[in-house]
């Protein structure tokens, strides 16, 4: 059976500073996402499931297709899989700081302005309680995009909702540097968020 593996981080673990240090990104990466990698390993075993570098999202996207049993293990690991893949991938050391293109549109549209966006992102981010999950998602019901949060590890592909942006607030993201200080690491963070990335992924489902 294929298993999962940890991906490749696009960038040096020292690469973020100041804005996130090189020791929260090796022991996130190394230890933290690592273990997602092998919980998810396990939890597919264990229900006879095949694994696909794909195939998470669609199993998280249809939970009620796996064996009750597996279903609370695949939603935290396949999350924490799926997650922090695509948060590795929506930060660069070489950000624009601002989006462009359709996706600066629909921000507009959306959310009024690029400020206010940030905005209600980072209260709804900072005032998550205990561990979860900030995201920009697009809602393909209704063809729009929103701001939601989801709780530990649950990935908003479980509510048919494909993630755009992911901000992880688990105190094992920001805690060596900034305490408790959520507030300081969601303010630190908009410094790197790959807004090319983002903009491609959101392109990508709306031509
Ligand atoms: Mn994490």
């Amino acid at each position: 059976m294929v298993q999962y593996e940890l991906p490749r981080l696009p960038y040096e673990y020292d690469e973020l500073e100041p804005f996130i240090d090189k020791e929260t990104m090796e022991i996130h990466h190394q230890k933290h996402h690592q273990s997602y990698v092998d919980g998810l390993n396990t939890s597919l075993e264990q229900i006879g499931g095949s694994s696909h570098p794909q195939y998470i999202s669609s199993i998280l996207s249809d939970l009620n297709s796996i064996p009750e049993s597996g279903r609370n293990a695949i939603n935290f690991f396949g999350g924490g899989f799926e997650n922090h893949k695509l948060y590795w991938e929506i930060m660069t050391p070489d950000g624009t700081k601002f989006p462009s293109g359709k996706l600066e549109d629909a921000i507009n549209v959306y959310f009024d302005s690029f400020e206010n966006f940030k905005k209600i992102f980072s209260t709804k981010a900072t005032t998550i309680q205990g561990s979860g999950w900030c995201w920009l998602v697009f809602n393909q019901t209704y063809n729009k995009i929103e701001i939601i949060t989801t709780s530990n590890q649950t990935s908003p592909w479980t509510t048919q909702k494909i993630p755009l942006l992911g901000l992880d607030v688990w105190e094992h993201a920001y805690y060596l540097k900034y305490q408790n200080k959520r507030p300081d690491y969601v303010d630190a963070w908009w410094n790197v968020v790959n807004w090319d990335y983002v903009e491609n992924r959101f392109s990508e489902l709306t031509v």
